[in-house]
C-alpha cells in the first residue's frame, strides 16, 4: 500500500507528515522554522519533505495547506501576505515536478474543515461550516460530503464577509469584514479605541493589551472587556446567520485561538443568532462544538485532500 505525504505551511512551523491514506497517526512527521520573511521557503519545504520521503518511494501523491489566496485547480498560489516572494506561484506545478506525484494544494481554512470533516469534530457529519477565529477569522464548508472549492477555488472566504459596510477596516483593505470585528486584533483594536475615548477598565492603553489579556481581564469582570467579546460574539453571530441560510450545515466547528475562551465569546454568539437566524428550523439539531484536532488540522486536511483527489 503507498502512502501520503501532507504538509502545513504555517507562519510559525513548515511541517510534513508521512501517513497510510486512512490513518491519522502518522508513520513520521518533521518540523522546521518557516521563516516567511526569508528567501527560500519553498526549498525548505521540498528539504523538509526529503526528509520524510519513505525508503520504498512508493509515495501515491502530496496535500499541502497553505496560506491562500490559492487556486486549488492548479496548485498555484495566487499571493499570501506572509510569503512575499510567492505571487502566482506554482506550488503544486513544482512539488508535482520535483517528487514526480500527484501534488495537491489547498488554504489552510478548508484543508481544517476538510480535516475536521474526515478525522475530528464533524465525523459522521455531511454538512459542515467550520471557522477559525485568531489572528483572522477563516472558514471551509463541506456540503454533502465534498469540500466546497467554487470555480475559481475561492469559495468561502467567510472571514470577508461584509457586516456593515461603513464598519472598521480589515486586515484585507475593505470596511466591516467578519475579521474586523471577531478576531484577536479586532477584539484588541476595540478596546484600544474606547480606551482613547475615555471608557474606564482596568486595562491602559500603552500596554500591551492582546486578545488574551482582554479575556483575562474579562474573567476578572472589567466590563470593557466583557463588552469587547460580546461585540465580537454578537457579529459572529449574525455573520453565521448568513451563513446558515446558504449552506444548512448539521455542525458548526470552531477553531482558533480567540475560539477557546469559551462563555465569554459563546453566550453573545448564540442570542445573537437565535435573534438573527433566518428560520428556527436551521437550528434544529444543528451541532456547536469546538475543533477536535488542534495543530494537527491542517496536516490530516492536507491527508484528506490528498487522499480525497487521487
Ligand atoms: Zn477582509
Amino acid at each position: 500500500m503507498g502512502t501520503i505525504v501532507a504538509v502545513d505551511i504555517g507562519g510559525t512551523h513548515l511541517r510534513a507528515a508521512l501517513y497510510e491514506p486512512e490513518n491519522p497517526q502518522p508513520i513520521s512527521h518533521q518540523r522546521i522554522q518557516t521563516h516567511t520573511e526569508e528567501p527560500g521557503v519553498y526549498e525548505r519545504m521540498e528539504s523538509l519533505i526529503e526528509s520524510i520521503w519513505p525508503k520504498d518511494g512508493n509515495v501515491l501523491a502530496i496535500g499541502v495547506a497553505s496560506p491562500g489566496p490559492l487556486d486549488p485547480h492548479t496548485g498555484y498560489i495566487l499571493k499570501t501576505p506572509n510569503i512575499k516572494e510567492w505571487q502566482n506561484f506554482p506550488l503544486g506545478p513544482n512539488l508535482s515536478g520535483h517528487f514526480q506525484v500527484p501534488a495537491f494544494v489547498d488554504n489552510d481554512a478548508n484543508l481544517a474543515a476538510l480535516g475536521e470533516w474526515k478525522f475530528g469534530a464533524g465525523r459522521g457529519h455531511h454538512h459542515l461550516l467550520y471557522l477559525t477565529i485568531s489572528t483572522g477569522v477563516g472558514g471551509g464548508v463541506i456540503a454533502d460530503d465534498h469540500l466546497l472549492q467554487g470555480y475559481h477555488g475561492l469559495a468561502t472566504e467567510l472571514g470577508h464577509t461584509i457586516l456593515d459596510p461603513e464598519g472598521p477596516l480589515c486586515s484585507c483593505g475593505f470596511a466591516g469584514h467578519l475579521e474586523a470585528f471577531s478576531s484577536g486584533p479586532a477584539i484588541v483594536k476595540f478596546v484600544i479605541g474606547e480606551l482613547a475615548s475615555g471608557t474606564s477598565s482596568s486595562l491602559k492603553n500603552g500596554g500591551d493589551i492582546t486578545a488574551r489579556v482582554v479575556a483575562d481581564a474579562a474573567n476578572h469582570g472589567d466590563a470593557l472587556a466583557i463588552s469587547a467579546y460580546q461585540r465580537a460574539g454578537t457579529y459572529l453571530g449574525i455573520a453565521v446567520a448568513n451563513f446558515l441560510l446558504s449552506f444548512d450545515p448539521s455542525i458548526v466547528v470552531f477553531g482558533g485561538g480567540v475560539s477557546q475562551v469559551g462563555p465569554l465569546l459563546f453566550d453573545s454568539f448564540r442570542a445573537s443568532l437565535k435573534k438573527r437566524v433566518f428560520h428556527p428550523r436551521y437550528l434544529e439539531n444543528l451541532k456547536i462544538e469546538m475543533a477536535a484536532l488542534g495543530d494537527d488540522a491542517g496536516l490530516l486536511g492536507a491527508l484528506a485532500l490528498a487522499q480525497i483527489s487521487i
